[in-house]
């Protein structure tokens, strides 16, 4: 049937930014081309299922020719570039916004292969910043294949594919340890930006029973003067691109390099290809989640409303209102990495008006949502994702639920909340092992349950039990909020707990509840 030669298609936007057209365009071709709902994704773009083959053409040349290029969205080479979604009108903020959209710039493949592909070999511009050229082109430390198209790429691209995320200091609502790569800009103290601290290794892939593939961390490389930073970015990726294992794509994400190079060595390598020494990375503040929802103020006189947007699902009514609103006003968007939707740009005036509007249809915050639900994701999965083992988005809402009854039944406020993240399977797209309560599918209906990750996403989880069937899981979550409730310190996450306590005794916890 026609359904067996659907696509999904995913498009880059550098931290999250689509412009109204943008939107407005990706709404109609959600009705017409795809099943009818706007799905956002963990790396800030938009995911569109179910476009028949037929009509690819037409909606990649849409989406080309309204300012969102799909480059990059999948393959063995660079994908979208995180970097804080808030149009906070401050030095570091839009640094970190122009950095991504550098770095996206630069590892974007320059064939024409892509475009011509889509749009009948129409030349379509790219708007690079005259940096970004030179960083490309120059080879004065051997980075380059200087005679073929893809000076970086060359004809192997990458030996798997590769994650880069910018932010500022305490704002870690980009994970930011989860990327291959990671930059924080580093200011002076007029809050002029200065440079970047550089973290390396991190990612969240790995598969079940094979104790050789982890989750990893990122871990701190060096700190780089801001005009040296696509250079440095160059120098990692090339280090990748000749060093990364090829032969077995289970091994060939960074971390495995770096994990089997060590640190000093990996950087040593890439001081090599990027010519100079890097500095001792600079000290920063205590991380942050922040989600950015509801009214805040822009700096520039002008409001934006952050909006949650259940696993990333734009459908029925909340899509409707939406691009009411969008139209209306004109607004442009931006998507974060948790798979929320924040209106930019807007006038004060018009902040009543879309308060209406939004609280109509329910979708304001704090006031409707659980706080569960904010900072909870899930992965597509079944019926969507061909490598799911288990229920992932489908099946959260219900497990959500099922973990406000528990903390009710234990004696935990309205108020309390855990992170919780949930996959179909080991791949990890929705960065469970990064949760303070991570689900993740290890067979039909039953999910291996991962512990130990902190709010601010800034430690690893590891691996709780395994097995445990979807009907079961109350008898874990029981035992374990119980003694969170009456066992924890003064404001201890629920995943500072876990790791104090240690999962020896709380394992003997579970085994002796009725
Ligand atoms: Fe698919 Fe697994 Fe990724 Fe979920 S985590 S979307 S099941 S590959």
């Amino acid at each position: 049937g026609a359904k067996s030669y659907s696509f999904m298609l995913r498009t880059k936007n550098p931290f999250g930014d689509v412009p109204n057209r943008l939107y407005l365009v990706m709404d109609d071709l959600a009705d017409q081309f795809g099943t009818g709902t706007l799905r956002l994704t963990t790396r800030q773009t938009f995911q569109l299922h179910g476009v028949l083959k037929k009509d690819l053409k037409t909606v990649m040349s849409t989406i080309i020719n309204n300012m969102g290029s799909t480059l990059g969205a999948c393959g063995d080479l660079n994908r979208n570039v995180l970097a804080p979604a808030a149009p906070y009108v401050k030095k570091d903020y839009l640094f970190a916004q122009q950095t991504a959209e550098n770095v996206a710039s630069l590892l974007t493949p320059q064939s024409g292969f892509y475009f011509d592909m889509w749009v009948n070999g129409e030349k379509i511009t790219l708007d690079e910043p005259e940096e970004v050229v030179r960083a490309r082109n120059d080879n004065s430390h051997g980075t380059n294949f200087p005679d073929s198209p893809e000076p970086i790429y060359g004809t192997q691209f990458l030996p798997r594919k590769f994650k880069v995320a910018v932010t500022v200091p305490t704002d870690n609502s980009v994970d930011l340890f989860t990327n291959d790569i990671g930059l924080v800009v580093i200011s002076d103290d007029n809050g002029e930006p200065q440079g970047f601290n550089i973290y390396v290794g991190g990612g969240m892939g790995r598969t079940h029973r094979l104790e050789s593939t982890f989750a990893r961390l990122s871990e701190p490389l060096g700190y780089v003067p801001k005009e040296d930073i696509l250079y440095a970015v160059k120098a990692i990726v090339v280090t990748q691109r000749e060093n990364g294992r090829r032969d077995d794509r289970k091994y060939s994400r960074m971390k495995y390099l770096i994990s089997s190079w060590g640190i000093e060595k990996f950087r040593n390598v890439v001081e090599q290809y990027y010519g100079k020494k890097f500095e001792p990375v600079r000290e920063l503040p205590e991380w942050e989640f922040k989600s950015y929802l509801g009214w805040q103020q822009q700096g520039d006189g002008g409001w934006f409303c952050g909006i949650h947007v259940d696993s990333g699902r734009i459908k029925g009514q909340m899509k409707k209102t939406l691009r009411e609103v969008i139209e209306k006003y004109n607004l442009n968007v931006r998507l974060t990495p948790n798979q929320n939707l924040i209106l930019c740009n807007i006038k004060n005036s018009w902040r009543r008006p879309i308060t209406q509007a939004l609280a109509q249809g329910g979708f304001l915050e704090p006031k409707y949502v659980d706080s569960l639900n904010v900072t909870a994701m899930a992965c597509p999965a079944l019926p969507l994702c061909p490598l799911a083992i288990t229920e992932a988005e489908r099946g959260i809402p219900d497990i959500l639920k099922r973990v406000r009854a528990v903390f009710e039944k234990v004696g935990l406020k309205y108020n309390e909340s855990v992170v919780i993240r949930v996959t179909g399977c080991p791949n990890g797209c929705a960065r469970p092992y990064m949760a303070e309560l991570g689900l993740v599918g290890d067979g039909p209906n039953s999910y291996q349950i991962w512990l130990g990750g902190t709010p601010n996403q800034t430690s690893l989880a590891r691996t709780f039990m395994e097995k445990v069937k979807i009907q079961d899981l109350e008898k874990v979550f029981e035992p374990l909020f119980y003694h969170w409730k009456r066992k924890r310190l003064s404001k201890e996450s629920f995943g500072e707990f876990t790791t104090r306590m240690g999962f020896e005794n709380l394992r003997e916890l579970v085994d002796k509840w009725d």
